[in-house]
């Protein structure tokens, strides 16, 4: 039934070639107990391993039932293992972490035999072989005798017509040997026992025929005794293995080897929390950046204001802004528009405030001192931490900044009287109606540009550009200025006097020219008397009128801001404003970053590091679980020896390492869910996973799973990348 006819089998090692064996050809049947025999490196392994279709074979043919063998794939041989061979080996092959009873059900569950049938069957073996009674014992805790026991008992529940036995008793005593041997040859009568053994006289009482081999030839054939060849073959069932039964074994593996257990589920649970850490940062990152909303133009970005401007780009009138305020939504008008984004600061010898400026109006109550009663008296706000060492400000005097001083001859003081607390670092200064107005001016005037010419009063023919400052004086008369006396290049001395003076005043909002008339000219002994000034430090302005100055740049409203009451109907708000023939701007709707692009490109990089991050931990994690499976070596090529596929090996995998990652997974969960509920008190984890949405904990679950698959597969490959042999070998 089995015939081999001048097969060779050679290895091929780094380029180098060398002989297993060389032109056997021999005969077997069924009922025969055939010794192998030979000093070693005869080659009597390699040929028990190409008999059992662990290895492949390159000369010759090798024939099973009279069909040829020499054509077969890895898939056939796994079917003609299933078919014919059972394998004991003298390092006993079992699978240490599992009990007796498991070994042998491994098999029969791996043939597709149903886990009931499976029982009785195994329990039926066990009693044969007198092991019935270490059923539940671990294979590792059994002596060499027993273990051999156990592997046999394997191959009689493959129940396969040939069995193959490779120094079964190489590492058992005498008083094991000879239980094992007996036991191979009570079953032998109605298979085929082939046994290698360099100790002959060990089986010589039970074996059928001898072979002795030498340097990779057979040296003798010798038939020791009869046998039964009658024997009838009955064809050998077996199928794939049942899906119930995978589960089992998958599970079971997943749980038989506890460290392996905790360091797989272990590496799971640092994926998955260093992906959380990384994407709740990632995403409390991008979150930080929008609210910095550092808006150029405008510094007071409250949601409830709206800036509003005329079509037309005139001025507004009282009419407009009544028409204004019969807006359902509207709350009040800002009308110089600027003072909210104006940014003031005070000081005195001990104190430094700075603050947006408010109207005082909107102050109702203080915290300390009391509310203004003056013109001059003012409000500001201040952070608790701050109160303590500088509430003594109230009562004290506080001039405005350098800018305001530059325009106007004398310190514009301010007496603070109250102080607003506050837990925010926004700080608001409250001043009087009179208070905003005088600032509302100084800006106006510095973000207005004047230009003056000066010219003959008759006629437009003398052109000049004049420069200086100019400054408003009470002592001027209204349409008047008042020019240094040595202007001798513009007009010779004492002429000037009558002539016209003209004022280009320029900003966003207006373009407008006035002219004034000289009244006098100034030299070092007026100064004073005609201007009220210094003369050190104003010689060579220009003075006019103080209202006239004034009125330069005060030329009405071109842009206000209304405050809204609810800024859930600030769209119907808009809308009604823009039926006024008015442009309106709401911040929110423009604010941006500070640089659109500047953040795009930020939020780039961070998905890049992110990207990276988890490329990384991945292989970091692929590598570690590749590791730990390192040691299920063993395992799976010891399972394909016993017959598993390919696929087989790949799903048992597979289900080992889903129920690993799924109780990670699991556990990570809980653990997040205890933080959110707070029956765990983590705040940094609390905080991050409110960043952390449905969709990323499924995108979580889903990188855990591709990489089960892709380990499962990437492992299973391995495997079976060489002849079962071969990556056997590789492992013990
Ligand atoms: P035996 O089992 O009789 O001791 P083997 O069948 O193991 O002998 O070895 C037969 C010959 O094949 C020896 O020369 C041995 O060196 C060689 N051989 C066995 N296995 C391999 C292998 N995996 N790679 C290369 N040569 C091998
Ligand atoms: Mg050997």
């Amino acid at each position: 039934m089995l015939e081999l006819k001048n097969v060779s089998k050679y290895y091929y090692n780094k380029g180098m070639v060398s002989s297993g064996f060389t032109k056997v050809s021999l005969k077997f049947n069924i009922g025969e107990f055939v010794a192998i025999t030979g000093e070693s490196g005869s080659g009597k392994s390699t040929l028990l391993n190409v008999i059992s279709g662990l290895d492949s074979y390159e000369e010759g043919e090798m024939y099973i039932f009279g069909s040829e063998t020499s054509h077969y794939t890895e898939k056939d041989y796994e079917i003609y293992r299933k078919k014919y061979i059972g394998n004991i080996f003298q390092n006993f092959n079992l699978i240490n972490s599992y009990t007796v009873y498991q070994n042998v059900e491994l098999i029969l569950l791996l043939n597709g035999t149903k886990k009931k049938d499976a029982k009785a069957k195994t329990l039926e073996i066990l009693k044969k072989v007198d092991l019935y009674k270490y059923k539940n014992k671990k294979v590792s805790r059994l002596s060499g005798g027993q273990k051999q026991r156990v592997a046999i008992a394997r191959a009689l529940a493959s129940d396969t017509p040939i069995i193959l036995a490779d120094e079964p008793t190489g590492n058992l005593d005498k008083k094991s040997s000879e239980s094992v041997l007996r036991l191979l040859h009570e079953i032998s009568h109605d298979k085929l026992v082939i046994i290698v053994t360099h100790n002959y006289d060990q089986v010589e009482e039970y074996v059928t025929r001898k072979i002795t081999m030498h340097d990779g030839r057979v040296l003798e054939d010798k038939k020791i005794k009869d046998y039964d060849d009658n024997i009838e073959i009955k064809e050998r069932n077996y199928a794939n293995i049942r899906p119930l039964s995978k589960m089992l074994l998958g599970f079971r593996n997943a749980f038989n080897i506890p460290v392996k257990f905790f360091l797989i589920s272990f590496v799971y649970l640092f994926i998955v929390f260093a992906l959380f850490f990384a994407y709740a940062a990632f995403a409390e990152g991008s979150d930080d950046s929008s609210d910095s909303n550092l808006n150029n133009y405008f510094s007071s970005l409250d949601n409830k204001r709206i800036i509003i401007k005329k079509n037309d780009r005139s001025a507004f009138s009282k009419e407009d802004y009544e028409n204004i305020l019969k807006i359902d939504n509207i709350d009040s008008i800002v009308k110089n528009d600027l003072l909210l984004d104006e940014f003031i600061s005070l000081n005195n010898d001990n104190y430094y405030l700075y603050g947006n400026v408010r109207n005082v109006d909107e102050v109702t109550k203080v915290d300390l001192g009391s509310l203004p009663t003056q013109n001059n008296e003012i409000v500001v706000t201040m952070n608790e931490n701050e109160v303590d060492y500088q509430k003594d400000i109230i009562g004290k005097k506080v001039s405005l900044d350098d800018l305001f001083n530059y325009t106007t001859n004398k310190k514009y003081e301010l007496l603070i009287t109250g102080i607003i607390i506050t837990d925010g670092w926004a700080y608001n200064i409250y001043v009087s109606d009179k208070v905003q107005e005088d600032i509302g001016n100084n800006i106006n005037k510095i973000n207005t540009s004047l230009k003056y010419k000066f010219y003959d009063i008759e006629g437009t023919s003398n052109l000049y550009n004049v420069t200086g400052e100019i400054i408003g004086s009470s002592r001027v008369s209204s349409g008047k200025v008042i020019i240094p006396d040595d202007w001798s290049y513009v007009c010779p001395k004492s002429k000037c006097k009558g002539k016209a003076f003209k004022v280009n005043t320029k900003n966003i909002f207006f373009n407008e020219s006035k002219s004034f008339e000289v009244s006098n000219t100034y030299t070092k002994k007026n100064f004073s008397s005609l201007t009220g000034y210094n003369f050190d430090n104003y010689n060579g302005a220009i003075f006019i009128n103080d209202k006239d100055y004034n009125n330069l740049f005060n030329k009405g409203y071109y842009q206000s801001s209304v405050i809204i009451k609810n800024e859930k109907n600030v769209r119907d708000t808009i809308s009604s404003l823009e039926k006024l023939n008015l442009k309106v701007l709401y911040i929110p709707d423009v604010s941006f970053p500070f640089s659109e692009t500047f953040t795009r490109v930020i939020n780039i990089i961070r998905v890049i590091v992110i990207s990276i991050l988890i490329i990384v931990l991945f292989f970091i994690s692929y590598f570690i679980i590749r590791l730990i499976l390192k040691s299920r070596n063993i395992y799976y090529s010891t399972i394909r020896i016993l017959g598993a596929s390919s696929k087989t090996t790949k799903d048992l995998l597979n289900i080992e390492l889903l129920v690993v990652s799924h109780i990670s997974y699991l556990i990570f969960i809980a653990f997040i869910l205890l933080v959110k509920f707070k029956y765990i008190k983590n705040e940094i984890i609390y905080d991050l996973s409110s960043y952390v949405n449905y969709s990323t904990y499924l995108l979580m679950y889903i990188i855990l799973l591709v990489m089960t698959f892709l380990i499962a597969y990437r492992y299973a490959r391995k495997i079976f990348k060489d002849s079962a042999m071969n990556s056997y070998r590789e492992e013990v």
